[in-house]
Formats: C-alpha cells, sequence, structure tokens
C-alpha cells in the first residue's frame, strides 16, 4: 500500500464517517418534529372534543396543554440523551479510526525502513566477502573491506535484536530474572566498543564509580546502546555525545546528550511511540526503524524507572534514563 492510497483510505473513511453521522442527526431531529407535531396533533383533537360551553373547560384545557408540555419535556430529555450518546459514539469512533489509519501508515514506514535496513548490510557484506575472496588486495585496502563488513554485521545484529525483543516485550517483559548490575561498568565497557567502532567521533564517558542498579542486564545493555547509537546518528561527526552517570538520594541517573539536530517539542514524546520517526518519510536521510526509542521506554517501564528527553544547550538533545532506589 503506498502513502498515496494510505491517504485516499484515509479521505474516504472520514467522508463515510461525517455522511453517516449526519444521517444519525438529521434521522433524530427528523424523529422529534415528528413526534412533536404528533403530540400537538393529539392535544388539539382532545382540546377540540371538550365542548367549549362545559363550565369545566378551562380546567381541562390546561390539564391537556400541561400533558403536552410534559410530553414535549420528555422528547427534549430523550432526544438530548440519545444526541449525547451519539456524539460520545461519534468522538470514540473518529478517535479509534484515526488512531488505527496512523498505526497502519506507521507500520507501512517500518516495513519500508526495515527492508532497507536488512538490505543494506546484506548486499554490503556480501559485496565486501566477494571481492575479498576474487582479489588480492593490499593489506591496509584488505583491513577497510573487514572494518565495514564488521559494522554492517553489527548493525545488522542489533537491528535483529531490536526487533527480537520488541515482540518479546508485546507478550510482556520478564522481570523474574533481575539482577545487581554495576551499571558504571556496563556503560564504561559500551563507551568503549562505540570508541573502537566509531574512531573519528569523540564520545566522552563521565560515570561515577561502582554505581549499581537492579535489573536485567542484557535490556540494560541495549538502553544504553540504542541512546549512544541514537546520539552518534543524529549529530554531526564533529558533534561529541556524552554519557554520565550519577547517583542521587532517590534515583540513578542515565544521560545521554549530544551537540545534533535536537528534537522538535512536539516530537518530544512521540519519538518513544512504536515505530514513529520525526520528520518525512521521504526526505529522511538517516537510517533507522523507529522501534529504539520504544524499547528503550519499555525497558525503563520494566525497571520501574522513567525515561524523557530535554534540549541540550546550545544544541542537540539530553536523554535521561532515571532508575528509582
Ligand atoms: P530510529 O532511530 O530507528 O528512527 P528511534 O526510536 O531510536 O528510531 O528514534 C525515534 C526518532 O526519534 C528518530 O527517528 C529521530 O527522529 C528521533 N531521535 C532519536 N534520538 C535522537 C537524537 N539523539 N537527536 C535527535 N533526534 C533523535
Amino acid at each position: 500500500m503506498s502513502v498515496f492510497s494510505a491517504k485516499k483510505k484515509l479521505v474516504f473513511a472520514t467522508v463515510v464517517y461525517w455522511v453517516l453521522l449526519t444521517y444519525i442527526i438529521t434521522a433524530l431531529v427528523w424523529w422529534f418534529i415528528a413526534l412533536q407535531n404528533q403530540n400537538t396533533l393529539m392535544a388539539n383533537m382532545r382540546l377540540a372534543e371538550i365542548n367549549k360551553d362545559d363550565p369545566a373547560y378551562l380546567q381541562k384545557a390546561a390539564v391537556i396543554e400541561d400533558s403536552k408540555a410534559r410530553k414535549t419535556a420528555q422528547y427534549i430529555g430523550e432526544g438530548a440523551t440519545f444526541f449525547a450518546l451519539i456524539l460520545l459514539g461519534a468522538v470514540f469512533v473518529f478517535n479509534a479510526v484515526r488512531k488505527q489509519i496512523k498505526l497502519s501508515q506507521q507500520q507501512q514506514n517500518f516495513m519500508m525502513a526495515i527492508t532497507h535496513e536488512l538490505k543494506t548490510p546484506i548486499a554490503v557484506t556480501k559485496l565486501n566477502l566477494e571481492t575479498l575472496q576474487r582479489r588480492q588486495l593490499q593489506e591496509d585496502t584488505h583491513q577497510k573491506l573487514i572494518k565495514n563488513t564488521l559494522q554492517e554485521t553489527n548493525r545488522l545484529n542489533s537491528l535483529c535484536n531490536n526487533i527480537l525483543l520488541a515482540s518479546q516485550l508485546e507478550a510482556g517483559l520478564n522481570t523474574t530474572s533481575q539482577q545487581d548490575i554495576n551499571l558504571s561498568e556496563l556503560v564504561e565497557s559500551s563507551v568503549k566498543d562505540f570508541a573502537i567502532r566509531f574512531t573519528d567521533r569523540q564520545i566522552i564517558g563521565n560515570i561515577d564509580e561502582a554505581i549499581y542498579i537492579n535489573g536485567e542486564e542484557i535490556l540494560i545493555e541495549m538502553l544504553v546502546n540504542n541512546l549512544i547509537e541514537n546520539a552518534l546518528k543524529y549529530s554531526p561527526k564533529t558533534g561529541a555525545v556524552t554519557i554520565s552517570i550519577k547517583e542521587n538520594t532517590d534515583a540513578v541517573l542515565l544521560q545521554v546528550s549530544d551537540e545534533g539536530i535536537g528534537i522538535a517539542d512536539v516530537d518530544k514524546k512521540r519519538i518513544f511511540e512504536k515505530f514513529y520517526r520525526a520528520g518525512d518519510e521521504n526526505v529522511r536521510t538517516t537510517k533507522g526503524t523507529g522501534l529504539g526509542l520504544y524499547l528503550c521506554k519499555k525497558i525503563m517501564q520494566g525497571h520501574r524507572g522513567t525515561i524523557s528527553v530535554t534540549n541540550n544547550q546550545p544544541q542537540g538533545s539530553i536523554f535521561t534514563a532515571s532508575f528509582n532506589v
């Protein structure tokens, strides 16, 4: 399904929705007018039946008028209740349909992104290996190809991990195997790995020693790696990425800050939604699936913590994961 047909679907659903809603409300108004007319007719007939010379005429007429007024009030009450229920249902359906269409658009973007993300490293790895097999290369070119191949397989690996973890988390996070983790060591080792992989980048560790949290090591590793990877991905090569860990009286704070493109206020909450990527898929140049931050949020929820993003000064973003202690 192309983006165009998704838009057409949305327009069709919106038109059907408004036509139906207008029809239901018109039917309700028509029902009210018909009942009210009938009410007036009945009252007039009953009035016509009483003899004007009857000494109790005025009293009887008042009783008929009173009953007509009560009927009118009853119709208005019932009509208003129906109207409120219809409006409530309409708002509910509108939100549900919009959410569903948005989700299916995001899933579509996700499928496009994931196909690209899977195909590129496989194609690059295949080409590199074929070149290594067929040609006698100089040592430095040989090493460069191997490094490039390793980078691509690392990307493939973290992508597969994210996809697997996302489907596991959908089924509920398993928190039974939580243990004490030396967060300082874990982050230090992650920072070292990134420094080896990205030799041209400035990656600064600002890590207080021996800070422990209770949790699932693989998940925390994934959280840290996703945040550092994003910080590198969404900032220029000249921008430094700083990872810090601090402990205060009630929380352990893990912060990853960059000097990159930053995040607009409207996107600050939404980037933690599944498949959400800021900007337009057609003009976006960075690779990704919109799963990383969703997983980070899920992981933090599973560790009784929170994750949020704020602006870095003068530019960039700061992601803060806070573990309650
Ligand atoms: P992905 O990076 O695969 O698109 P994520 O879930 O990790 O998915 O991130 C969601 C979106 O949040 C990204 O598409 C990007 O627009 C934005 N984002 C994440 N991290 C940063 C960052 N450090 N700086 C600027 N934007 C970011």
